[in-house]
């Protein structure tokens, strides 16, 4: 594979922590040998997703996903397996062999990453040069900590139009390759490119291995815009990604809370505080995506609206988040804030007083308050209904009251938990003065003509026929060396009807020394899953003796063997005797198949006559000679 040697892949694989990389982005518990947590790969209420440290594999029985280290940074950062074998030996300081001709297999996108990295860098030095001395008193004013501004990586971008541009150039990097990053904009007219950013504070915005992916500018005096930000790239989707999250992804993991706020400024100031647990949404709308990072990581979020703004920024949240997304209604809350699918996750609001945001609070108020505020926080759809029964116009007349009264059942009918539904119907009613049941009645009615169909998860399609007996010997050959050495030549793709257990057997004869983990890069996704799941299938394994279970594999194979040649003679005696007659049929046929009959015969005690139809039954067979 990529022409990494399987020394070097397994030297890797051992020196990555598997629970670590798995948990950076699935909120993962201990469970027995095990550690268990939502597949990230699918949408599911019960944690099916499984990773044992010690073999370094993960699987998911529920969507059947499952491989080693690489397989899993494939899978959930989308890059090719030497893309990802260079970022785990980085992280595990393997040296890889000099790089090959570049085959185009990373679609560029570590030439971006580089290039990222190297922007990151002289930005950040840019603001700590002697003559940085107007940005560093900007920050001061601002009560940034020099220490939290260095943990978050700020830098400063230089005036002029090719600061940035030059520097690249020193380092080799190709301007095609700054374009896709956005770093620079093509002149109009199309000759030549300058630096996108110019004379800002630059926050870099980093994935959640921590790579950075994009840039966010701000200006310091009245210029505009006030915040510039990069654009689209192909390491970088906007929605796709939280502010800090980072950075804040152990505490998230620690405190099962996350805090959620809107401007960079916040977040640092919030993680100056204390407040580690703290991540910012880049842009205004939430995501569902955005939620998806967070729900990985702990069970609740609080979010910070002014107390002015708060019924209009919760309502525009809910709707958010109420409406169904590609995943169907994965994402509808429910009134705890929870979510219908995958487990308790609530959603809370807190309140800061009118005119305040996160980070003119904390520095007027301190982290006591800030305490305070978090505790005091509310279920977001708790807001968003007093919101949405509340008159735009300020009406209280009849008329008013049907209005509100059909806003509230749309909403109750984007709930789409009945229980929950009818308990916020109950709340809704009681302030909106009318009948709870009269209200869930409306809601369930405007439900059923809302649903859509519901989005089916499509398992993969690959359910394959096989026999427990079959599985449980490809699982021996995998876990105990010595077995391979008596049943891998006597074990024929015959004797396995799933291929995928075929192909597990076929990379054993290829390297019958390798750990059963240093295979799963050996085969194909499909094969991988199955072998994923065999290895954790250990724990209820053989009960007896391998010695004992080698012995029995053994003589079923060889049954199975001598039942199989049976068969084919007989299938020949027969075809033969249909085209020509009886006495055609060679002698040594009718020995040949007297002899396997014998010998299954000894093997079954005295089934062997049943396994075969009548007419191929030897000694009729002979009587007729
Ligand atoms: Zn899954």
């Amino acid at each position: 594979m990529a022409g990494y040697s399987p020394t070097l892949l397994d030297e890797i694989r051992t020196g990555v922590d598997i629970v670590e990389l798995v948990g950076r982005f699935v909120n993962l518990r201990k469970a027995g040998v095990n550690y268990k947590g939502l597949c990230p790969f699918h949408a599911e209420k019960t944690p099916s997703f499984t990773v044992n440290p010690k073999k370094g594999i993960f699987h998911c029985f529920g969507c059947g996903v499952g491989g080693d280290a690489f397989a899993f940074l494939m899978k959930q950062d989308r890059v090719s397996f030497p893309e990802a074998v260079r970022a785990l030996a980085k992280t595990t300081g393997v040296t890889l062999p000099e790089e090959r001709e570049r085959d185009g297999a990373d679609s560029g996108r570590e030439e971006l990453h580089r290039a990222m990295d190297l922007a990151a860098r002289f930005f950040a030095e840019g603001l700590w040069k002697p003559s940085s001395e107007r940005p560093r008193e900007y920050l001061a004013k601002r009560g940034i900590d020099p220490e939290v501004a260095r943990r978050f990586g700020l830098g400063l971008s230089p005036e002029g139009w090719d600061g940035l541009l030059t520097f690249m150039r020193g380092q080799h990097v190709a301007t095609e390759t700054l374009e896709s990053t956005g770093l620079v904009v093509r002149r109009e007219g199309g000759t030549g490119v300058y630096d996108r950013f110019r004379g800002r504070l630059m926050f870099p915005i980093r994935d959640l291995q921590g790579r950075v992916v994009a840039f966010g500018g701000r200006a310091f005096g009245d210029e505009q815009p006030k915040y510039l930000n990069s654009p689209e790239t192909a390491i970088y989707t906007k929605g796709n990604l939280l502010y800090a999250a980072d950075i804040a992804r152990a505490t998230m993991r620690d405190k099962n809370r996350a805090l959620l706020v809107e401007g960079y400024v916040d977040c640092l100031m919030a993680h100056q505080h204390g407040f580690t647990e703290t991540v910012a949404a880049l842009g205004t709308a939430f995501t569902p995506a955005q939620l998806g990072i967070l729900r990985r990581y702990c069970e609740e979020v609080v979010t910070f609206f002014d107390a002015d703004a708060a019924g209009q920024k919760a309502a525009e949240r809910a709707a958010e988040l109420l409406e169904p997304s590609e995943a169907g209604s994965a994402w509808a809350v429910n009134r705890a804030g929870a979510f219908e699918t995958g487990g308790p996750f609530r959603l809370k609001v807190a309140l800061l007083p009118t005119g305040y945001d996160p980070d003119t609070f904390l520095r007027e108020h301190g982290a006591a308050g800030f305490t305070e505020r978090i505790a005091a926080a509310r279920s977001l759809l708790g807001y968003a209904l007093d919101r949405t029964i509340a008159d735009p116009e300020g009406g209280t007349g009849p008329r008013a009251r049907s209005n509100a009264f059909a806003r509230a059942a749309l909403m109750l009918a984007k709930v789409t938990d009945a229980e929950e539904a009818a308990a916020l119907s109950r709340e809704a009613a009681t302030k909106l003065g009318v009948d709870a049941t009269q209200l869930w009645i409306e809601s369930q009615k405007l439900q059923s003509a809302l649903r859509k169909p519901s989005a089916v998860l499509s398992r993969p399609a690959t359910v394959e026929r096989e026999r427990a007996q079959d599985r449980a010997l490809v699982r021996l050959l995998l876990q105990h060396v010595p077995a391979r050495t008596t049943l891998l030549p006597i074990t024929d793709d015959a004797d396995l009807i799933s291929p995928s257990l075929r192909a597990i057997v076929a990379a054993l004869r290829a390297r019958p020394d390798a750990t059963a983990e240093s295979l799963l890069v050996d085969v194909d996704d499909a094969v991988r899953s199955v072998l994923t799941a065999l290895l954790l299938e250990e724990d209820h394994r053989f009960p007896e003796d391998p010695d004992v279970s080698i012995a029995g594999f053994r003589r079923r194979l060889e049954r199975e063997h001598h039942l199989r040649r049976q068969r084919a003679i007989a299938q020949s005696i027969s075809d033969t005797q249909r085209r020509t007659s009886v006495l055609d049929t060679p002698v040594q046929d009718f020995q040949a198949l007297h002899r396997e009959s014998k010998v299954v015969y000894e093997m079954l005690g005295n089934v062997a006559q049943s396994l075969e139809p009548r007419e191929n039954d030897p000694e009729g067979v002979q009587t007729n000679e």
